[in-house]
């Protein structure tokens, strides 16, 4: 990959898996020579010098998670796309997954799980991300598992998000949570390893003293 990002290798029961946090939502992992994009976004990276992609993991349709042109820059004729539903009235031909559905991808166990907002309104009782419209992903390398968040607060469904080992999880105003917020999320999902991402500013020192038992990467 053209470096100019830093890399994480982790080992799993099935195989060492690289990620790669390129910036915003936007994530690049790596697993058995496969390359799986999440949320690629053009505002935030060169997509042409990236490497294409396997598969294509996209949290919701919002721009800044469907681009049309970092899509355009990675896709090869193969490419599999995973979404939703409102993804796929954009894409169509994808493989939704609704909350709650699961899918097998390349050995990957892959869950939708809930992503929305309770309170984060542009008005008066409408949310940015209604409940049911986004997904978070839970991909399970064997028993190690990566937990994306997407745009999400801190919603009652976390807590049955056990203890993964890797857990990205969002801190951007209005949209998702607030560093607060954000933190007592990581308490409640209790990752080992913690990605703050998609954020506009960050104290991820403070954020580390706040979470002891975590590593905040
Ligand atoms: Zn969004
Ligand atoms: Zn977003």
């Amino acid at each position: 990959m053209a470096q100019i990002y830093n890399s994480d290798r982790y080992n799993t029961p099935i195989g060492e898996l690289v990620i790669t946090p390129i910036a915003h939502g936007s994530i690049i992992l790596e697993f058995d020579e496969k390359i799986i994009h999440v949320d690629p976004y053009s505002v935030v990276a060169d997509y042409s010098a990236l490497p294409d992609a396997d598969m294509i993991l996209m949290t919701h349709d919002h721009y800044d998670h469907l681009d049309k042109p970092a899509l355009d820059k990675i896709m090869k004729e193969d490419t599999h796309i995973i979404s939703t539903e409102k993804t796929a009235e954009t894409l169509p031909g994808i493989e939704v997954l609704k909350n709650g559905d699961s899918t097998e991808w390349h050995g990957i166990n892959i869950k939708a799980v809930p992503a929305y907002n309770i309170k984060r309104e542009y008005e008066p009782g409408k949310v940015y991300h209604p409940k049911g419209d986004g997904n978070g992903y839970i991909l399970s390398f064997g028993n190690f598992d990566v937990y994306i968040a997407g745009d999400t607060e801190n919603v009652p469904e976390l807590s049955l998000i056990k203890n993964p080992d890797i857990a990205f999880l969002p801190q951007m105003l209005p949209f998702t949570m607030d560093e607060d917020e954000m933190i007592e999320a990581a308490k409640v999902i209790n990752p080992k390893i913690l990605y703050p991402y998609h954020y506009s500013k960050i104290d991820k020192d403070e954020i580390q003293r706040k979470l002891p038992g975590i590593v905040v990467k």
